[in-house]
């Protein structure tokens, strides 16, 4: 965040100390009190810096500058915020605020521009007073226009510099400093504007806080998390949204965002390399970021809707896909290591949209990616690179499909293949052929649970001798969200309970979401995936091979060994990693 106040327009009028006067006034009003500041902070100076030798030049600099010495100073990383801000308290005799949040819905009875101009945060409001936080006592033009605008008795308190920055954030929106003077005046033009469509990017300066925004909006989706951002038009008003653990959260965005609503998505079609001329038709495109020395990829999806375009952001964070991060039980992940281990057949991951099935096929190329072995994959569309992997994306544009790609890797002697997804008969049927002349095959299916996998083959038409000759394992799997380390709370399970779940007392520690500033409120804070492995056991091969039914599969499967998904929940939240009620949502579909 731009931490130096910019220069003020000037309507400010005569002092007003006759109204709101106070003994801090008075001191802050003394001419000696710059000089008295530098000290302070000095005396505050942490670390290589303790002397001041680093942070004297530093502030002498912004005092030449004409820019605040608080900012230049905690900006260098030289002073310990705290310390700082408990010695100005004394100095100033102000309280130093511990309100951790500030009164819900408070901001909204406070004008956004007074408080992300002067950099302040109302603490309480009523008819005639005012308790404002300020980090900057300092700064006494901005107090007498202030009080002046508001007409009402202040009193002050102080806020750190990052409490109070935090409150302007989550009260006024991500970015709103940098529109606040962007804005002004613009509100009577606005709606021709927008019923233009015009680009707006002529402006240097428009450019520059756009560019801002689009950064901050993408550091902060990083920060929490985020696999998607979605930003969408809607009639009055511009609404951004980050994914986060699966679910949908509103970014708190500046007033009168939409405004600049056309410059924002032109300047993200810009970075994808889109036609920003063409808004009536959706596009796809890709932005390679690097972000405080992170590279991100970013696939970019425009979608044209009524009230303008919505952009569709997926966030492609170089994962290191490895296997400690899936949180497998010793158990799984021995069957894991055994399957990939073996030269040849074919290992299906399978599950819906969104369960987490490309990241486990990932940590298992990764694993299996040494120079002994060939890897190729073919995916739809590549969703993250791979050092040392072959990958082709499928475009049905030049018949460059599934199968057409799965037939020609198999011509350029692999050691691995990955196909992304097996959708059809023919696809299979190559896959097959490649497992059976000794080539390992991972790909993905869309069932409910491991077994179905087998009748899903089935059902394309596939031998059942076939499916059984070539695959060795179907794995199965779903997304829980893990518990917020920071606020959960132990909560026994009673008795009445596990025999509602119709399942014996597992022993262990169970705990219950609470919700803390950690997990904005949630109680929740990842996730990860619960899953089942079906293994083609000889005596699994016979009953497939018999046409057994779907009832008759799972009870061979349970049989020699497969430990069911919901059972599999069950003990990581009896390891208090996440909640009973987490695995019961997510398996309901498959314990019917
Ligand atoms: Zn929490």
């Amino acid at each position: 965040m731009r931490a130096n106040p910019r220069p003020r327009k000037s309507r400010i009028s005569p002092p007003l100390l006759g109204r709101n006067f106070s003994a801090f006034e008075a001191l802050i009003d003394n001419a000696l009190m710059p000089l008295s500041l530098r000290e302070l902070i000095l005396s505050c100076a942490q670390g290589a810096s303790a002397d001041g030798t680093r942070l004297r030049p530093v502030l002498q600099n912004a005092a030449d500058q004409g820019q605040s010495l608080i900012d230049a100073a905690l900006d260098s990383g030289l002073v310990d915020e705290d310390i700082f801000f408990a010695a100005l308290a004394q100095r100033c005799g102000l309280e130093l605020t511990t309100q951790v949040e500030p009164l819900e819905g408070l901001h909204n009875r406070f004008a956004p521009k007074l408080a992300l101009r002067h950099r302040l945060y109302p603490l309480a409001l009523s008819a005639k007073e005012a308790t404002l936080a300020t980090y900057n006592p300092f700064d006494l033009l901005g107090r007498q226009a202030l009080g002046q605008e508001l007409g009402k008795r202040i009193h002050w308190k102080l806020a750190t510099r990052h409490q109070l920055l935090q409150w302007l954030h989550d009260g006024y929106g991500v970015g709103a400093e940098n529109f606040d003077e962007l804005l002004e005046g613009r509100e009577a033009q606005a709606d021709d504007e927008l019923r233009q469509e015009t680009t707006v990017l002529d402006e240097a300066d428009e450019e520059a806080t756009v560019m801002n925004f689009v950064n901050q909006i993408f550091r902060g989706g990083l920060k929490e998390r985020a696999t998607d951002i979605h930003v969408e038009p809607l009639e009055r008003d511009l609404r951004i949204r980050y994914r986060i653990d699966g679910k949908l959260i509103e970014v708190p965005v500046p007033p009168n965002m939409r405004l600049l609503q056309q410059s924002l998505i032109s300047r993200l079609k810009i970075m994808a390399h889109l036609d920003i001329a063409e808004r009536r038709l959706p596009q796809d495109g890709r932005i390679n970021l690097e972000l405080d020395g992170e590279p991100i990829d970013v696939r970019v999806a425009t979608i044209p809707s009524v009230n303008g375009e919505s952009v569709a952001l997926r966030l492609l964070t170089r994962k290191k896909f490895d296997m400690a991060a899936l949180g497998l039980d010793a158990d799984t992940e021995a069957k894991f290591r055994r399957l990939i281990a073996a030269p040849n057949g074919i290992i299906l991951i399978t599950g819906p949209t969104g369960s987490g099935k490309s990241t486990t096929l990932y940590t298992l190329l990764k694993e299996l990616n040494t120079k002994e072995r060939r890897i190729v994959t073919i995916e739809d569309p590549v969703e993250n690179k791979l050092d040392g992997i072959i990958q082709i994306a499928v475009k049905p544009e030049i018949e460059l499909t599934f199968a057409a790609g799965l037939r020609s890797i198999l011509r350029g002697d692999p050691n691995v293949i990955m196909v992304g997804e097996m959708r059809d008969q023919e696809t299979v049927e190559i896959a097959i052929r490649g497992a059976l002349t000794g080539h390992l095959v991972l790909s993905t299916l869309h069932t409910n649970d491991a077994v179905g996998g087998i009748s899903r083959l089935l059902d394309m038409g596939i031998e059942p001798f076939m499916v059984s000759s070539s695959v060795r394992a179907f794995q199965a799997q779903r997304l829980v969200r893990t518990l917020c380390p920071h606020c959960k709370e132990e909560a026994a399970v009673q008795p009445a309970q596990w025999q509602a779940l119709n399942c014996d007392p597992i022993p262990g520690r169970f705990y219950r979401p609470v919700g803390c500033r950690h997990c904005r409120g949630t109680g929740f804070s990842g996730r990860l995936a619960i899953m089942e492995i079906c293994l083609m056991t000889p005596a699994l091969s016979e009953r497939v091979n018999a046409r057994a039914t779907a009832a008759e599969l799972k009870a061979q499967a349970l049989a020699d060994g497969m430990v069911p998904m919901r059972r599999y929940g069950l003990l990581k939240a009896a390891e208090g990693i996440t909640t009973i009620d987490e695995v019961l949502t997510v398996t309901a579909a498959n314990e019917g």
